[in-house]
Parts: structure tokens; sequence; C-alpha cells
């Protein structure tokens, strides 16, 4: 290859600028301008990138290599020796680019017989809006000249690049791949996780066509025949759905019950005796038992009226033949859309094909949402007018994790998506290698890792963790998910089966923590105005005893010949503590009356979720055998910050001096004591934090499974004593947030806080 003579270059210059500024399409444009900078350089294959994104490289027009390649090739700033243009802005060129460390193969460019690289940047305002590169066949090394001139070429491009015809190109392009440009929305999570996939709407209620019967018995026909239908139906999906045991099987159990109802079946037939069709005498039905619930507070109620309005609306779709199926859309990655979804209907899918669920109206609370969790699948609520916008068949990403929609995400975004799924997917394999090595600093420090417990499906984390304890079992979640409150004998088989699969681990109880936005279905809390500092947890369960004394007494049937650790959440001050340990203890005594078999051993602890406890530590450890700090509370306390508002989750940060000082000071009273301390709340889930936790001399620290690996990957990269020197030198620190700070140290000292 030559570098192109003073003369030949001027002449291609000017044949560059007329063609930009010709008439023609610009697609065909791009096509000519490329063809002439291969002939310019005398090249075998010329491509000109263009940014679709701030982050995002996509193949506009090429000469010499595959033509199908065009607008299939995408790259990342930063990937390969094109984003890498991209990424420094700056050029780039290589004798024989196989050999370059940043070279990444496409074989959708068939560039398999190039050796030689060179290309440029084009530049506007200090960011790369595309590159130009040049490939030849044989192995070349580019002169100073042959850059500069296309350096040159690349300036002359920018202007069309950036051209008002240009992105006007771009969201034609946009348009005939059906992407929406309003793609990203916020709403809250309600299940973890990442997800891709097609748009299932899922739509049941419709208008009832026909209101008067003209034969009734044949519209009493018609409703034994869909109602044994539906029936049947639901049977078979619900035991062909081997989605273990736990809350969720008994939230579907129930709604099967209620599917089976005689007296709803018989208000229904009497209403078609009356002279309505099946399809409004079901609805008729249904108005009947609003008319009489809807103004309840009771949330019970209101809960079964959500169910009456699902199966109500499953009948009718049997009525009129039309039912929901995913056959539409022939894809096995799928997101579910829903306006609201009572928890059967997710089986109406195939649920290994779920990758996402989206619900207009969804609270955390709701049934389809915790089967949601059980089954894995990421689920975001709440976007006003969601349901009416996506469309059947349309690609959605779902981050449950953050509660954001994406519709017809961008290249861009999607490949984040896959990355984050990957990664998800990684992660797994990650902690099966770890499972097995020991949670152990890089200097020898010993951390216990446990693990969070709810749902049943939690369970599972026992044994893929491998994990040193269940240090928070948070007993209100069967309590939740139950229909009516769970008896000593319902309990026990849920404490029971823990304690089973926990084997040789210690287990944690925790007495129940209901009220705030813990709520039960079949008890009204009565309103307040601030259920987060109201009638809540310990504050009900002293309040009214027999709950306490019941559970107590399922706590120790399960842990009979072993030993039972329980602790009290938001306890306030001794007396409240002294209080339920004496309830625990009398039931102690009781049991040993009546002649049943106790635990070897029984501790007593507390949770420290109200900052009045940091400052009575002295009075109230010499009390306790072990206490556990719940983050979540404490942090909501000590910056007057609701923790459901995400208005306010990026104002305060956990990491900064004030928190962190009060995390250091229980901690440090508790060694004091010799009393065990734990962290139970999400900062013993995240990485970053916890590592800062370890600093300060947190040695136990508790977690949602699911975050398991991650942090006994950061605690195996970590080093306890570096780590403390810096969280200190922080603590008097007047910064907002330290987490900047403690991310770069991680970055630096090559700790692992993905
Ligand atoms: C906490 O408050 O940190 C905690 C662990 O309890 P919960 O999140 O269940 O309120
Ligand atoms: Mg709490």
């Amino acid at each position: 290859m030559k570098s192109p003579a003073m003369n030949q270059a001027m002449d291609i210059l000017r044949q560059l600028r007329t063609l930009t500024e010709g008439e023609e399409p610009l697609a065909q444009k791009l096509d000519k301008i490329v063809a002439l900078i291969a002939a310019g350089m005398h090249a075998d294959a010329a491509a000109c990138y263009i940014a679709v994104d701030d982050t995002y490289l996509e193949l506009f027009a090429s000469y010499g290599f595959k033509a199908e390649a065009v607008h299939k090739v995408s790259l990342r700033f930063g990937e390969g020796l094109v984003g890498e243009v991209a990424k420094n802005s700056r050029s780039l060129a290589a004798a024989d680019a196989w050999k370059h460390p940043k070279f990444s193969y496409k074989p959708e460019l068939g560039e398999e017989n190039f050796k030689s690289f060179a290309a440029v940047p084009l530049i506007r305002g200090n960011r790369a809006i595309g590159v130009l590169a040049v490939q030849s066949l044989q192995k070349h090394e580019y002169t100073r000249a042959e850059m500069d001139f296309l350096e040159t070429v690349a300036m002359v491009l920018t202007g069309l690049v950036s051209s008002e015809e240009m992105s006007e190109y771009k969201k034609t392009l946009i348009k005939e791949r059906g992407i929406s440009t309003k793609e990203k929305h916020k709403g809250i999570s309600l299940s973890k996780g990442y997800g891709l996939g097609n748009a299932v709407i899922h739509r049941r209620r419709q208008a009832v066509s026909k209101i008067f019967a003209e034969d009734k018995e044949k519209e009493l026909q018609k409703l034994e025949k869909a109602h044994s239908q539906m029936n049947a139906d639901l049977d078979e999906k619900f035991t062909s759905t081997k989605i273990g045991i736990g809350e969720h099987v008994d939230i579907l159990d129930a709604y099967r019950m209620f599917a089976k109802d005689k007296g709803w079946y018989k208000k229904i037939a009497d209403n078609i005796q009356s002279g309505l069709t099946a399809e409004a005498a079901v609805e008729r039905a249904y108005e009947d038992m609003w008319n009489r619930l809807s103004g309840t507070n009771d949330t019970y109620l209101k809960e079964r009226l959500h169910d009456l309005r699902d199966v109500a609306d499953r009948l009718q779709s049997y009525l009129s033949g039309d039912i929901a199926s995913v056959k539409g859309v022939d894809s096995d990655d799928i997101v579910v859309v829903a306006q609201t979804m009572g928890p059967a209907d997710l089986m109406d899918y195939d649920y290994t094909k779920i990758r996402g669920l989206i619900i207009e109206d969804g609270t955390p609370t709701m049934h389809v949402a915790i089967v949601a969790k059980a089954l894995n699948i990421p689920v975001v609520a709440k976007i006003r007018g969601i349901f009416d916008e996506i469309k059947t068949g349309e690609l959605l990403g779902v981050d449950g994790t953050e509660g954001y929609v994406y519709i017809n995400p961008t290249l861009a975004v999607k490949d984040k998506f896959k990355a984050k799924i990957a990664a998800q997917e990684e992660l797994k394999r990650k902690l099966e290698e770890l499972k097995d090595l020991p949670s152990k600093t890089k200097d020898g420090v010993r951390i216990n890792l446990s693990i969070n417990v709810g749902l049943s499906f939690d369970l599972d984390y026992i044994k893929s963790t491998n994990c040193d304890g269940i240090g928070l079992y948070r007993t209100e979640i069967p309590f939740m998910t139950s229909d009516v409150m769970p008896d000593v004998e319902r309990q026990l088989s849920y404490y029971k089966e823990l304690m089973d699969r926990a084997g040789d681990r210690k287990v944690i109880f925790r007495s129940l923590d209901v009220g705030s936005d813990k709520l039960l279905p079949y008890w009204s809390f009565g309103g307040e105005e601030n259920p987060a500092i109201g009638w809540r947890s310990i504050r009900i369960t002293l309040d009214r005893r027999a709950i306490l004394r019941k559970q107590m007494r399922a706590f120790l049937r399960a842990s009979a010949d072993k030993e039972l650790n329980v602790m009290f959440p938001m306890i306030t001050n001794l007396a409240e503590f002294e209080e339920a340990k004496e309830t625990l203890m009398l039931e102690v005594e009781k049991e040993k009356r009546r002649g049943g078999a106790v635990p070897r051993k029984v501790n007593v602890g507390l949770m420290i979720e109200v900052p009045a406890v940091v400052f009575q530590l002295d009075n109230i450890l010499p009390h306790a055998d072990f206490i556990s700090v719940g983050t979540n509370d404490l942090a909501q306390f000590t910056f007057a910050c609701d923790r459901g508002n995400p208005k306010l989750t990026e104002r305060y940060d956990v990491l900064s001096s004030p928190f962190l000082t009060m995390m250091k000071e229980i901690v440090s009273k508790a060694d004091q004591y010799g009393v065990y301390c734990s962290v139970c709340g999400e900062m013993g889930g995240n990485p970053i934090e916890a590592m800062a936790l370890i600093g300060l001399g947190y040695r136990n620290l508790s977690m949602s499974g699911s975050s398991f690996g991650r942090v006994k990957s950061m605690v195996r990269s970590m080093s306890v004593e570096e780590v403390s020197d810096y969280v200190n030198t922080l603590l008097h620190s007047s910064k907002r947030t330290l987490r900047p700070q403690l991310i770069a140290y991680a970055y630096d000292h090559g700790i692992e806080i993905y």
C-alpha cells in the first residue's frame, strides 16, 4: 500500500466533499465514501462506524467486507480495535491486526484474510461520534503521511455524521426496526434479577357483550362446562408446576379452593335463573360481593376481592372461549405484561420461559409477586400507562433489581442486559466454585457468612451457598402469605423444615415482625399515619402476647434437643427486651412441665434497629446473648428517611461518617461485653458495604442467598488490617457519602466488589 501523493490526496478530498454535499440518500453516499477512501488509501477494505449512543458503534457502510455486515456489526466503545479508537478518541494502526492485544474478531464482517489495520476517530466536542477504518490483505506499516490523510478524511466526514441528515437517517432506521425512542421506564422492584424477552400481553378482563339469556338451560350447561373445565385446568397447572413447597404453594392452593367455592357457583347459577347470560351472571356475582365488601378496611377481605376478580375473569374467559395463552408469541423468552394479575394467571404461561413480569398495578405484597419471586422471575411494577404502551412481541428488558423496564432497548442496552444476565449466570458458577473454599480474608481472618431466609425457596440457598448459618429467619413471611393466622402446628411445620435443612448450622429465629409495610391479609393494623414508627413489630407482639407465646412454643418444639436462638426486632429499651425474654422463658418452663423436649440451650438476642438502643448498649448488652444489626430500619430511623421511598434512596448513604460511626460503636461495645454481634440488614449483603463493616470490626454477616457469592469473593480478596486502617481514617469526613472513596480503594487494592 502506498501513501496517496499530494495531488491525488487533494483530488480525493475534493470528491469526498462533493459527495457529502450531494443530494443522494445518505446510505448511498456513505457507500461511495468508503469505496473512495479504500481507493485513496490503496486499501482492500474500508468501513465507517457511527456511534448510536455514548457507548455503542454500529457499522453504517463498508467496502471490501461482507455486504450484509452493514447495520449488523456493532461494537461497544473499548471493544476491539475500532472500539479502542472510539474510546480513546485516538488513531490506531497495526501492521498485523491479529497480533494486537485489543483485536476482537468479528466473523460477520468477513475479515479473516485481512492483516494490516488503520483507524481514525470522527471527533466532535472531544467525543468520538464514529470511526473510519481501512484494512489490507498484506502486512503494512502505516506511515505518518497515510494516517494524516485518513485523519483529514475523518474531519471532512465529521460534518456529515453530525448533520441533521444523519440524525433523520438514524431515526428512520430506528423506526424500521420498530424501536421506540422512549425506552426506559422507572417503576418499583418486586423481585430482583434481569430478564430480556418478548412481550406477552396478559389480557383477560373484557366487557360482557350479551346480558340477557334466551335459554336459561343452555346458559346453565355452559356455566357448568366452563366451571369444570377451568377447575380441571387449574388442578392440572398447579400440579405440573413444580415450584417446591411453602407459602407460594399455599397461595395457589387457596386460590384453587376459591375457584371451587360452592356458594359462589350457586350465586352465579341463581343469577342465570333470573334471566342473565352466564357471563353476565358471573359479573353480577362479583358486583354483589364488591358492593358489600369494597368499603371495608379489612385487608384480608380486600385481598379476597382481588382473588374473586381474578377467578371471575378466568371463568368469563372460559365462557367466551378466549383463554389467555402464549401461543401468539413464538419465543422461548417471554416477558408477561399485565395490568393486574392473580397468582394462578402466571401458570397460564410456561414458567420456564418467563424472563420477567411487569404489573402496572402491582404492590410488593401481592401474591403473584411472591410466587414470581419463588420462581426467580424479576418483577417490576407501578409504571403508569405501561400496559397500554407495550405491544405484543416487542422486546422488553426487565431490570428487577433497580426497577426499570426498557421497551425495545437499543443495541447498547440489550448488550448490557445480556452482560447482566451472563453475570448472573457467571455468579452462580462462581458461587459453585467458592462454595467449599473458606470464608477467610487475605490476612487470614475468618468471617462468618450466613443467609437470611423468608420464603421457603430461600432454603435452597443453605446447600448451594454452604453458608455458616441462618442469621435471620423472617418468620413473618409465612404469616403474610397465609390466609389465616398460622396456628402452633402450622408454624412448627415451617420451623422444623428450616431446622432440618439447616442441619448443624446456627439458626436465628426472629419473632414476628409485622406492621409497617408487612401486612397480614387477615388482620387490620388500623391505618396509622406513620406505620413505620407506629404499632409494629415487638410493640404488637408484646401487646398481643398470645401471638408471641404461641410463636415461642413453636420455636421451642422445632428446636427440641438442639440450640435455639431467638431474637426480638425493634427493641427500643431494656424493659421491652426483658419482657419479651421473660415470655420466652415462661414458655420454656411450660414446655418442661408439659414433659415436652426442650432445646439443649436457649440464646436470646435483640435486633439493633432503633437508634435509642445504641445509646443504651451498656445497659442492654449484659442481658443479651447476641445482637444483630438491622441496618435497613436503623438507617431509616437514623436519617429520618423512609426506606421504601424511591425519591430518597440516593439522598442518604449508610457509607457516611454518621452511620459508620454508629456501626462502629455497636460492634466495639459488643466486643467489650463479649456478645456475639452480626449484621442482618441489606448492608451485610452489599460487597462494598460489607467490606466497610468488616473494616469496622464486624465478623458475622447475614444476607440474602443471592448476595452470598459476591460477598464471599469480596471477603477472600480483602485484608482486614488494611481496610480497617483506611475505613477508620474516613470516619471524620464530613462528606455526604464515602462510597466513591471506598469503591476506589477496593479497585486499587484488587478487592472484588462486583
Ligand atoms: C432490617 O431492618 O435491617 C432488617 C433486617 O429487618 P427487615 O428488613 O425485615 O425489617
Ligand atoms: Mg427491620
